[in-house]
């Protein structure tokens, strides 16, 4: 194999923002402290915190009702989760959120609405299964998906599969907590159950795998009640959501890329609120009686009849509330931890894996990337390499020197796609969990015992202050199109309050 390259990189993440802000000197940083906040508060009927697609979406909803809205996205741009990344020559890829799929009903009318096209992830050819040293190839699409070169795990992993559909089904979309068996599958981690109900390495291993590709966490951190939920999350009002439909390319939340990126939506939305969108305006404080909300940031003050705070559980701590949440919820925003993922991405001159029949799509058990995808834009160049770096491997590498990151990636790249992979043109990562407003990814998830004791006060208003983003959903938790339903959700809760 041949010595993988370090090549031309971009690192993104909370320590390289920090460092790009102490580059424009401590006067500077003294400065910004020291602006005073805005003395005479701007009015409207809705004040949300947060610009990603559920903030977004609220607002959107608002006006639509013909209310005023003012939006305060505390950093320099729009979308959250969801970010481009140009690249040259006019393309882009995504750093954040990028894939949609069937049953995503509200997120694929919405791209067509703002004129966002889509288009296939490339997907045509073998996958590559990385297992205990050796590497072979399976078909990406069949029958019954793409089944993995196991002979033993991936049938034992293909029902274990069957049965947590079913059990999923049992699971209710608008309060988990309320199922039949909720107390027991919540007194659970996912791995508890996986341990009692499979009996093979390769079995255990592709569940794990499963596990780590949605949650970006490990099958031991995560409630199993909480995995029922989600599962069942992933379809519409009519087509109960599948892991399946959670893990797969064909057919799955992975099947469709947008044209010019998913952050475009975000960009076009702001775009039609216009000046109701105030960036660089962090929130610090929220009071409200029952009459009227203040809500307070850095440098601007909105007074409004009612509030949307749509930022994810782990950063809504950070902003202080009168009168103080009630301990319920207090309680919930401490156990709401988010996924670990670093999302790195290798350039190469053009995608020479599908020259040789490959998919770009690699299912591994060495890290640190053990699910790749090729991320080549629409025109067909330069060649992308997607690699995610996940759960506990996450951990373990963002302690690591970028060098010795980059270096490890390429090598998981090499190993899956031979010496041609091993010299990259560029490198870039982002690394999700040092971001000050958002501290981690893909979503947050609840550990055993959560959902069942505080899962009720996920959605229940704080006086005139509701709740919404993808953690709030029941449809689609966790991904931009439950965003936006969460978006719309709390846009008519605050409508009632006016
Ligand atoms: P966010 O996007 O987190 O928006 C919250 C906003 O609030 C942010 O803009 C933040 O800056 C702002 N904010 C935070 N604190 C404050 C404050 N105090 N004051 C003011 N503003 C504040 N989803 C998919 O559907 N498909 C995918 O392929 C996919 N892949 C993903 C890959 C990665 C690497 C990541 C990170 C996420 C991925 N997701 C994917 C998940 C998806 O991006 C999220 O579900 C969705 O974007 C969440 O939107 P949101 O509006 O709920 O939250």
């Amino acid at each position: 194999m041949t010595e993988p390259r370090l090549t031309r990189r971009t690192l993104i993440g909370g320590a390289t923002a920090a460092a790009a802000g102490a580059a424009a000197g401590p006067a500077d940083a003294a400065k910004r402290r020291r602006r005073p906040a805005r003395r005479r508060p701007r009015q409207a009927d809705v004040v949300v915190v947060g610009a990603g697609f559920a903030g977004l979406a609220a607002a959107a909803e608002v006006v639509r009702a013909g209310r005023s809205v003012v939006v305060l996205e505390a950093r320099d741009r729009v979308g959250g989760r969801v970010l481009n990344h140009p690249i040259g020559g006019g393309d882009v890829v995504e750093i954040g959120g990028q894939w949609a799929g069937p049953t995503q009903d509200r997120l694929l009318a919405l791209a067509r609405e703002l004129g966002v096209e889509t288009y296939d992830t490339y997907n045509t050819g073998d996958n590559v299964y990385f297992r205990n040293g050796s590497i072979s190839r399976y078909a990406s699409t069949g029958p019954l998906g793409p089944v993995p070169p196991d002979p033993t795990g991936a049938p034992e992993a293909f029902l274990a599969i069957q049965r947590l559909n079913e059990m999923a089904l049992t699971v209710p979309r608008d309060a988990p907590w309320a199922a039949e068996r909720a107390l027991e599958w919540d007194g659970q981690t996912f791995e508890t159950w996986k341990q009692a109900n499979t009996h093979t390495d390769g079995g255990r291993f592709l569940l794990d795998l499963g596990i780590e590709a949605v949650w970006a966490a490990e099958p031991r951190d995560v409630s199993l009640l909480h995995v029922l939920f989600y599962i069942h999350s992933a379809g519409n009002e009519t087509t109960p959501g599948t892991f399946d439909r959670l893990i797969n390319t064909a057919g799955g939340a992975q099947e469709k890329r947008f044209v010019g990126g998913s952050q475009r939506i975000a960009l076009a939305l702001a775009k039609r609120l216009g000046r109701r969108v105030v960036l660089r305006t962090p929130v610090r404080r929220v009071h409200h009686d029952g009459r009227w909300v203040r809500v307070v940031s850095d440098r601007l003050t909105v007074d409004a009849r009612s509030a949307i705070v749509a930022v994810p559980p782990a950063v809504t701590g950070a902003i202080r509330f009168e009168p103080v949440l009630l301990p319920m919820r207090a309680q919930l925003l401490q156990r709401f931890p988010m996924g670990t993922v670093i999302k790195c991405m290798a350039f190469y001159d053009r995608p020479f894996w599908r020259e040789e029949g490959l998919t770009g799509q690699a299912t591994s058990d060495t890290g640190p990337c053990r699910i790749t995808f090729d991320n080549t834009p629409p025109g067909g160049s330069p060649g992308v390499l997607l690699g995610f770096i996940e759960g506990e491997e996450a951990r373990h590498w963002s302690t690591r020197h970028g060098d010795e990151r980059q270096r490890a990636v390429i090598e998981s790249f090499t190993r899956y796609f031979g010496d041609r992979a091993a010299r990259p043109r560029n490198y870039l990562e982002m690394r999700w969990a040092e971001e000050e407003y958002t501290r981690g990814c893909y979503g947050g998830f609840t550990p055993p015992g959560v959902l069942t004791s505080y899962g009720r006060e996920l959605r229940r208003p704080h006086g005139r202050v509701h709740w919404a983003g993808t953690e709030t959903a029941e449809i689609w938790n966790g991904y931009m199109e439950g965003a936006l339903r969460s978006g719309e959700r709390a846009a008519r809760e605050a409508r009632a309050d006016l």
